[in-house]
């Protein structure tokens, strides 16, 4: 979701669409703050409010953000080797590429459905994959 402007560069209200609206930062800090007037962001106070940020799950997103990155921090700093892109290799296989702090990568074959059981965006190491299927070393270049 992208911002309106008007042709002089001004930042238009999310709700009536008049230009000077100023932006308002979502409670948590998660989605896109809101653009709104003055008299909008009056009329429309629950938009703006923890409750309605709640209900929309910001919070708990937000939580789940800060939380995957302390463990991805702590695995890293512990040596680990991390998920950082997955190539198909057919149907049923997929190969994942893993780094670690220094940069330095692994390769892993596994199940495509092994490999779903963790959602993209979530930190995984290969320790994760290991724990819930068969996972295969291979080599590390990418077009192997
Ligand atoms: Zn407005
Ligand atoms: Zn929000």
């Amino acid at each position: 979701m992208g911002y309106i402007y008007d042709s002089k560069g001004e930042l238009c209200c999310d709700f009536c669409g008049k230009p000077g609206a100023q932006k308002y930062k979502c409670p948590f800090g998660w989605c896109q703050p809101i653009a709104a007037c003055l008299e909008c962001r009056k009329k429309n106070t629950k938009f703006f409010g923890k409750k309605y940020h709640r209900q929309i799950g910001c919070e708990l997103n937000k939580q789940k953000a800060i939380a995957d990155s302390l463990r991805r921090q702590d695995a890293l700093n512990a040596g680990k080797y991390i998920r950082t892109a997955a190539i198909r290799v057919n149907e049923n296989i997929v190969k994942v590429i893993f780094e670690n702090k220094e940069g330095q990568e692994t390769a892993y074959l596994m199940s495509l459905e092994t490999y779903k059981k963790i959602p993209i965006g979530i930190t995984a190491t290969v320790e994760d994959f290991m724990s819930l299927g068969e996972i295969k070393k291979t080599c590390n270049t990418k077009l192997c």
